[in-house]
């Protein structure tokens, strides 16, 4: 795929359709070794994919290994780290408009983690919230990113000896679930909604302002401590952030916004080699 970096591109916001199957173009630029051979890797993840996800959140997709994106396919992509990879910073579409996700390998080693962990976690909310923009009610008139991962990270498990991440179920993220009333993760460590366990975090929004809780002192300072540049919950502060901006610039303007909708579009991608 074309990278664009001098050639202005027109972003398609969203070509993807959410109710097709997708074929996911799983990349490995990495410069260094994945703790894991990338092969059986892919195969996990499908299987993750068919036996553990695609029952339960009804989102089905083909893995292919790729050695660049392919035309119609959604990418997983495994690069070194941010700055190597692309200094403007987290994007999840590509020029294509079809979603994208980042593996950051040398990061996530640095930071004590599993590549195939990151990579199990990054699809299955791929999957779900593709344009990263899901949010749910929950307590204390918070919204909570629709991310399916992020409460229960640190939670693993394995398909054919290589680690997968846990991940919540749709009634996680139902309010009015009585506690231990049915099951809200795969893992069944989670007991009732919106519960962060011990390991997890979640991303919150108050009006248009946006933190993390966690789910314990010790996974505050650790995420401190991680380089969580890249990241979706980074990535949809940024969203949030932008399109407040947007609207103040427009209830200044007074026009109803039509004129000043300069809204800038996710950035288009540069990484996509
Ligand atoms: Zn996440």
């Amino acid at each position: 795929m074309a990278t664009g970096t001098a050639r202005k591109q027109k972003v398609i916001m969203a070509a993807f359709d959410r109710g097709q199957v997708p074929t996911i173009a799983c990349i490995n630029h990495a410069s260094v070794g994945l703790g894991v051979d990338f092969n059986k890797l892919i195969v996990a993840l499908q299987k993750f994919l068919d036996e553990c996800f695609v029952p339960v959140w009804g989102t089905p997709a083909k893995l292919v290994k790729a050695t660049r994106p392919l035309p119609g396919a959604w990418t997983l992509v495994f690069l070194d780290n941010a700055d190597a990879a692309n200094a403007l910073g987290y994007h999840d579409l590509t020029v294509n408009g079809l979603p994208l996700a980042k593996i950051f390998v040398k990061t996530t080693l640095q930071d004590n983690q599993k590549v195939s962990v990151t990579a199990c976690h990054e699809l299955a909310e791929m999957m779900v919230d593709p344009a990263i923009n899901l949010w749910s009610d929950g307590p204390n008139n918070m919204l909570y990113a629709y991310e399916m991962c992020d409460a229960v990270e640190e939670q693993e498990f394995l398909i054919d000896g290589i680690a997968m991440s846990d991940f919540v179920y749709p009634a996680f993220f139902e309010g009015f679930r009585k506690p231990k009333s049915t099951q809200f993760d795969y893992l069944k460590k989670v007991t009732k909604p919106f519960q962060i366990l011990a390991g997890g975090y979640s991303l919150v929004r108050k009006g248009t302002s946006v933190t993390q809780i966690f789910g314990s002192v010790a996974k505050q300072k650790r995420f401190a401590r991680e380089d969580r540049r890249q990241h979706r919950s980074e990535y949809r502060k940024r969203l949030v952030k932008r399109r407040n901006v947007a609207k103040s610039s427009r209830a200044a303007a007074g026009n109803g916004g039509r004129r000043q909708e300069k809204l800038q579009p996710m950035q288009p991608s540069m990484t996509t080699h």
